[in-house]
This record gives C-alpha cells, structure tokens and sequence, in this order.
C-alpha cells in the first residue's frame, strides 16, 4: 500500500493502483507542465515509481507539493494540478498503457476531491519534506515521451516496468 495523504481519509492505494495512478498522471503531466513550478509537481509525481524506490515505498502528502508563497502561486499550483487530474481522466495516452485501468477514474476522482479541498496556506511542512525536486532535475524520456527524473539517467515510469 502506498499514500497520498490529504483531506478526508486520503488516498490509500495498493501497489498495483499506485503503478496505475502514476502512470496516468505521468502520462498528463509531461503534456502540460511548462512553467518551472508545473515541473516541480512532474518531478514529484516521477519520483513516485515503486520500481525506482520500492514497492509499497512511495507516496506522498499534499503538504509535500511545492505550493509557493504567495495565494496567487498556490491557486497556480492548485489550478494546474486539477488540470493534469482532468487531462488523465479523460483518458490521454491511456492507449499507451497497455492495460485497461478500470479503476483509474475513481482514484483520479478521489484525489481531485483532495485537492480542492486542501488549503496549501495552512500546508505544514515537516523537516526535510517539501523538497519536491527542482525543475531542473527532469529529462524527458524520448523513448515514451514521459517525463523523468535525470538523476535515474532518464529512466521514465514506462521504462522501469
Ligand atoms: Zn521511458
């Protein structure tokens, strides 16, 4: 089981689900980040692959995004999170995936709840969290066109199955 911790009771995802949810927002998220900010949140969500870090090993809590300073930053931040759930759910590259993810849409709800309902003002984050990885520590991965995390040389979501 891995974690996406948030309002309400979370998002408590098996290994199988979490494989599956990252792989869909990965598959968004590399069609719309742009901006260093919008990369920050790619590069956390690229560092969620249980075959890089460990099965049942990852998750993460809102408080961990890189919500910035100012209240028009975290409605940025807000904002385009939202947009990589909504460009997932409805079904980008899931043609890609090689599988059907039946239950996809439900976790992509379920998080989606969790962050218009978070409050990145009052975002607590511990000690040595909140170190969601610079902009820059991203490449994308030619081979499937996915974001990925260059200090794993690259190696996308796709390409450690
Ligand atoms: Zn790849």
């Amino acid at each position: 089981m891995n974690r996406f911790g948030g309002p309400g009771d979370g998002l408590d995802l098996t290994n199988g689900a979490t494989e599956v949810f990252v792989e869909v927002m990965m598959l968004a998220v590399s069609a719309l980040a742009r901006e260093p900010f919008q990369y920050r949140f790619a590069a956390l969500l690229a560092a969620q692959d249980q075959n890089m870090v460990g099965r049942g090993c990852v998750g993460f809590d809102l408080d961990e995004v890189a919500w910035g300073t100012t209240a028009e930053e975290r409605a940025g931040v807000r904002d385009f999170i939202l947009s990589t759930v909504d460009l997932a759910a409805r079904e980008h590259r899931w043609d890609e995936l090689g599988y059907e993810p039946p239950h996809a849409q439900g976790y992509l709800r379920r998080f989606r709840h969790m962050v218009e309902a978070f409050d990145p003002a009052r975002a607590e984050r511990a000690p040595g969290r909140g170190a969601a990885p610079d902009d820059d520590a991203l490449a994308m991965c030619v081979r499937h066109r996915v974001l990925a995390l260059a200090e794993w040389h690259g190696y996308c979501a796709f390409c450690t199955r």
